[in-house]
Parts: structure tokens; C-alpha cells; sequence
């Protein structure tokens, strides 16, 4: 990952995520929706536009209501999100602030606490006026309650059901920090589950359970990941109740991912409700909300899987990526560059993997061996596969383990469904 706009100076809050990350990320992504919407039979994918009307902001309630408490210092004009730098609350509610400015260090400098809202505002076509303001969406959840209708108008779905989308998210943060995990411009997984209001508790309760499980499936240790449940003064208006998933960062325990249930209140907002053929009634349905920040997921992959060890009598850096997740499956060497014969069969043992494997196989020919290694080991790749001068006579290659560093001789006709195991 690169700093967003980096030749010039960067752009605080955004992110470039190049070919590694960038894979990282997708194998993250088709996890998420193979468990949560493909292999599901209650579940419909979709992909709503970014920039939405603006009223679709009013109904929801984030024109009134989607910002954060910011206060400036008066000496140094620096300013801040009054809860992150706030060391709690008086017994009236209000957010206590420190006696001293963090930047300048002076004290009694605050100017009164007002509210920042965080939707990034732009106009839609030539003209600049009230009636052309349009809002980057801050979140996906709206595109999918503005399509209810569509939806069942469409496919017309029998309650319980869900929708899921995977896509970008704006949020005009006061202060980005922590590398991916506060950006401007992230991305977020996120479902809207419509259910009988009778149905809420119970699958919460199995949203709450596949959650947990797919963070450990990814990777996440059960050691790192731990769950909150937020306190009603803390909780979004709407919501009745609200679990966070919340990750052990270099930097601190801070939320990876939450799941609210939400009411009826966004179809209520919105004015969409539900009819049910059987019973004959029309009703609001309420939602189920599990909603994942993708990004803080790629950072906390990388926090865990990052490991140090003696290898060979040197200090290494491995990532332990699980294989679902890391973004090359298995690398392939051909011992030496300069002798065709070994080129020309690692070029045929690589196809052999490439065709049995989902994911990225590396071609890699550059610089000793043990090189070869440690840069594999850096990105979290499971296996190397080397072709040296033993494989142009019995047909085996080495398969060397990431983790143990061992390395084991395996014949080429039984490579495939070796890693093909290996690799689940
Ligand atoms: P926070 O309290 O950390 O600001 P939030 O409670 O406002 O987060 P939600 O509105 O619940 O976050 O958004 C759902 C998910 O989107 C979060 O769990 C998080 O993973 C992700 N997310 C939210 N804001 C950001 C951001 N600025 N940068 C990266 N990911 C974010």
C-alpha cells in the first residue's frame, strides 16, 4: 500500500493499494462473499452508485445527524475530534477535554465543541447550486434500503432475506491516523437482513456466531478478536442493540467490524414496507446489520501474520498469511537463470501449478536462492517450488514450507493435488 497522490505530496486520508495488497484485499473480499452471500440461498449481491440524491441523506438521517464533535484550539488553530482526544465524560454527558492543547501545549485554549459532518459534498453537472448538491455515499448500507423495492419487485424474496454489497465508503474524517484503519476513502462489506421483528434476537445471534467464525477462517487468532457489546448511551439512535468486533492493533484494541440491529427504522425513513402473500399483512420489516471496514481488515491481517524468527542462523520476517488469504499461493524457481533447460522446465512446472491453483503462482528468477526465499517469506507466499538439475533427471522438484523453512522432494506428476491440499 502506498500513500494516496504520493509524487505529490500525498492526500492525508486516502490509500493506493498496489499489486500485492491489492490481491490481499480481493482474496479477502471473495471469502466474505463466498461465505456471506454465494453460498447462502437467503442472500442477493448488489452494487449501488456512489453518489446517490441528496435526499436519499435526508431520510436517513445523516444530513441532521452524520458527524462527529470537533473542537479547535484558539492558539493554534489546530483541530480535533472531541472524543478521541476527550478522557471521558462529566456526569451531564459532555465530553471532558484535557486541560492543555495536544499540539501546542497551551492551556484553556478551547473554542465551544461544535459538529462536523463528515459526508464529502460535490455538485452534480454544471451548475453549482442548492439543487445540484449531491454526497459520496459515507457508507454502502443506503444503496441497499433505497433498492429494497427494486429488489422485491424483481425477485420478490420471502422475508427472512438479506442483501449485500461490497463497495466504496467516504467519510471527511477530522483526523485520519493509523495507516488504513481511519482513511477518507475506504471500503466496506456490508448486509441489510430483513426479518419478522419477532426473528430479530436469533439471528443476530447466528450473524453474531459466522462472524466470529470467518475472522478465525481468515486468519484472525480468537486471542485478538474481541467482542463489545455497546452500551446503550453509546449506540447509534436507531439501534437496540449493537456488538463490536474489536482487534488488537499495534496501536491499541479498536473496532474491526460490528453488527447492529437496526429496527425498522431505515425502510421506516424511507418509506418502504413489505407484504406478505400468505398471512396478507403489510408490515415494516426490521434489519440485521453486519458491517465490515475492508481496509481494517487488510491492516489487521498484516498485524497478525507478521512474524520475526532464526532461520538458517539469520533473523527473518515471515507473514503468516493462511493460504485462503495470501495473495501469491506458491512461487516458482527455476535454480539458475542462465541455463535454459531449467528455465524452459520451471516454465512448464509453473503452468502445471498455475492451472491447479486459484490464486497468483510467482515466476521468479532473480538473485540467489536463499533471496528468493526471504522475499517470498516477506509477502506471506506458503510454498516455493525450485527446479534444479536433480528434475531434469527424476522429474521431482523441491517444496519448501514457509513456516519451518523445510523443504521436501515431490514429483512433478504429484504436485497438483499436493498443493491443491495444501493451499485450502
Ligand atoms: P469508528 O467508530 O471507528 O469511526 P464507526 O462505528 O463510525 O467507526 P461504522 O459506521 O459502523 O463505523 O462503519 C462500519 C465499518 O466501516 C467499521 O466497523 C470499520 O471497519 C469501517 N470504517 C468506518 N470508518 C472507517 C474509516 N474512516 N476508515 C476505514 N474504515 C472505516
Amino acid at each position: 500500500m502506498y500513500p494516496g497522490s504520493e509524487i505529490y505530496g500525498g492526500l492525508a486520508g486516502t490509500w493506493d493499494y498496489g499489486p500485492l495488497g491489492l490481491t490481499l484485499k480481493n482474496n479477502i473480499k471473495n471469502s466474505w462473499w463466498k461465505k456471506f452471500v454465494r453460498d447462502r440461498d437467503d442472500m442477493n449481491g448488489m452494487d449501488a452508485a456512489i453518489l446517490m440524491n441528496a435526499k436519499v441523506w435526508e431520510a436517513s438521517g445523516h444530513i441532521a445527524g452524520f458527524s462527529d464533535p470537533l473542537v479547535e484550539c484558539k492558539n493554534c488553530h489546530k483541530k480535533f475530534r472531541a472524543d478521541h482526544i476527550s478522557g471521558g465524560k462529566t456526569e451531564t454527558g459532555k465530553l471532558e477535554l484535557p486541560k492543555e492543547c495536544p499540539e501546542c501545549g497551551k492551556f484553556g485554549t478551547w473554542l465551544p465543541e461544535s459538529k462536523f459532518n463528515m459526508m464529502f459534498k460535490t455538485n452534480i453537472g454544471p451548475v453549482e447550486d442548492k439543487s445540484s448538491i449531491s454526497y459520496l455515499c459515507p457508507e454502502t448500507a443506503q444503496g441497499m434500503f433505497v433498492n429494497f423495492k427494486n429488489i422485491m419487485d424483481s425477485f420478490h424474496p420471502r422475508l427472512p432475506f438479506g442483501l449485500a454489497q461490497i463497495g466504496k465508503a467516504f467519510r471527511n474524517e477530522i483526523s485520519p491516523r493509523d495507516f488504513l484503519f481511519r482513511a477518507r476513502e475506504f471500503e466496506q462489506m456490508e448486509i441489510e437482513y430483513f426479518t419478522r421483528e419477532s426473528e430479530w434476537k436469533k439471528i443476530f445471534e447466528n450473524f453474531r456466531a459466522e462472524i466470529l467464525k470467518w475472522l478465525s477462517d481468515i486468519g484472525l487468532g480468537k486471542n485478538s478478536v474481541h467482542e463489545l457489546e455497546v452500551p446503550a448511551e453509546d449506540r447509534a439512535h436507531y439501534s437496540k442493540k449493537t456488538v463490536d468486533f474489536e482487534y488488537d492493533f499495534p496501536f491499541g484494541r479498536n473496532e474491526l467490524c460490528g453488527l447492529a440491529y437496526r429496527t425498522d427504522f431505515d425502510l421506516k425513513n424511507h418509506k418502504l414496507d413489505y407484504y406478505d402473500e400468505e398471512t396478507k399483512e403489510r408490515f415494516i420489516p426490521h434489519v440485521i446489520e453486519p458491517s465490515f471496514g475492508l481496509d481494517r481488515l487488510v491492516l489487521a491481517l498484516l498485524a497478525e501474520a507478521y512474524n520475526e524468527d532464526e532461520l538458517g542462523g539469520e533473523t527473518r520476517i515471515f507473514l503468516k498469511l493462511k493460504p485462503n488469504v495470501a495473495p501469491v499461493k506458491v512461487a516458482v524457481f527455476p535454480l539458475l537463470k542462465n541455463k535454459p533447460e531449467l528455465v524452459e522446465k520451471a516454465k512448464e512446472v509453473w503452468r502445471i501449478i498455475q492451472s491447479a491453483t486459484d490464486g497468483l503462482v510467482m515466476f521468479d528468477d532473480n538473485g540467489n536462492i536463499g533471496k528468493r526465499y526471504r522475499r517470498q517469506d516477506e509477502i506471506g507466499t506458503p510454498y516455493c517450488v525450485t527446479i534444479d538439475f536433480d528434475t531434469l533427471e527424476d522429474d521431482t522438484v523441491t517444496v519448501r514450507d514457509r513456516d519451518t523453512g523445510k523443504q521436501e522432494r515431490v514429483k512433478v506428476g504429484e504436485l497438483a493435488s499436493l498443493l491443491k491440499n495444501s493451499l485450502k
